[in-house]
């Protein structure tokens, strides 16, 4: 459901632009209109001209700031999007790895004791520097451990 949540950012940020935007003209319209009626009357021709033109600045300024506004979630969800691309660029070709034998078992706190290593490091899986048990993440390489 929240998988690929950097996209549907991006998408509702395009959502709520094209919406804004649509808004902003449907109300300057409306605003326009009304003035194009008051014209024919003397009296009210001055009025009218002045709901043309403000109606004009409505719909102008309104898609623009909508327009301005979607810039941020966009921005927001791209950055979540390349994060993750990056994450995968760093930890995807760990996970096939071929190079096993010096990877200590996950659960290091059971009863399977790893061989080759102390049990106070864990290897990275992407890089295979030895870190830490307490580290989240790799010194060398940024990669999550497990
Ligand atoms: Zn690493």
């Amino acid at each position: 459901m929240f998988s690929n949540i950097g996209n549907k950012i991006r998408v509702l940020a395009k959502v709520i632009c094209i919406i804004g935007m649509v808004l902003a003209g449907i109300v300057g319209l409306i605003i326009m209109i009304s003035g194009f009626a008051m014209l024919g009357n003397r009296y009210t021709t001055g009025a009218g001209v002045g709901l043309i033109i403000g109606g004009l600045v409505y719909a102008a300024i309104g898609a623009l700031f909508s327009w301005i506004g979607s810039f941020v979630l966009y921005g927001y969800g791209q950055l979540i999007l390349s994060t993750q691309n990056l994450e995968k660029q760093f930890c995807e070709t760990s996970t096939d790895s071929t190079f096993t034998p010096m990877q200590p078992d996950a659960n290091v706190f059971g009863n399977v004791a790893p061989v080759h290593q102390a049990p106070a490091t864990v290897e990275c899986p992407n890089c295979h520097y030895i870190n830490s048990t307490d580290s989240k993440f790799c010194v060398k390489c940024g990669c999550t451990l497990k």
